[in-house]
């Protein structure tokens, strides 16, 4: 396989296309919008910045959550300390970092809604 086209450039296509471009394969990625902040967050567990040290290493603003406070009703509330702490990124950043990584691998993005596929 030497051509692969890549539908969506969230955390999963644009990871795949980094990857791939830089094992040498000619990476086109296809994704209507590319970065937007969308709701789902940019919240990035130590298990995942531990694995993928890029997540961490960048010059990308970040957010570092180390206290956490659980709460609910008639219960009460506890704070919690988090040895490894949370990174929070803007989604539109994270997002935004992690296609920049796949065109630097030499990856083709398009800015463009897939309708179909033959
Ligand atoms: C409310 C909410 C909060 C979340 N918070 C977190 C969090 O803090 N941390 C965390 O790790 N995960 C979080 N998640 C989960 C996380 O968002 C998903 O696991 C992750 O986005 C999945 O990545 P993906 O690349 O598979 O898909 P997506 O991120 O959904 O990317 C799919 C891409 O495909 C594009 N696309 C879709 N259809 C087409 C088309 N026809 N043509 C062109 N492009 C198209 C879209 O524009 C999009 O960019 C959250 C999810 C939700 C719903």
């Amino acid at each position: 396989m030497k051509r692969v086209a890549i539908l969506g450039g969230g955390p999963a296509g644009a990871f795949a296309a980094e990857q791939l471009a830089s094992a040498g394969l000619e990476v086109l990625l296809f994704d209507e919008k590319l970065a937007w902040e969308k709701p789902c967050g940019g919240g990035l567990t130590y298990k995942a910045y531990s694995q993928y040290p890029f997540l961490i290493n960048n010059a990308t603003p970040k957010r570092f959550v180390t206290e956490t406070v659980l709460a609910a009703p008639k219960v009460g509330e506890v704070s919690l300390k988090l040895d490894d702490p949370l990174l929070i990124y803007s989604r539109l950043d994270l997002n935004r970092m992690l296609l920049e990584r796949a065109e630097r691998a030499g990856a083709q993005l398009e800015k463009t809604r897939v309708s179909e596929m033959t």
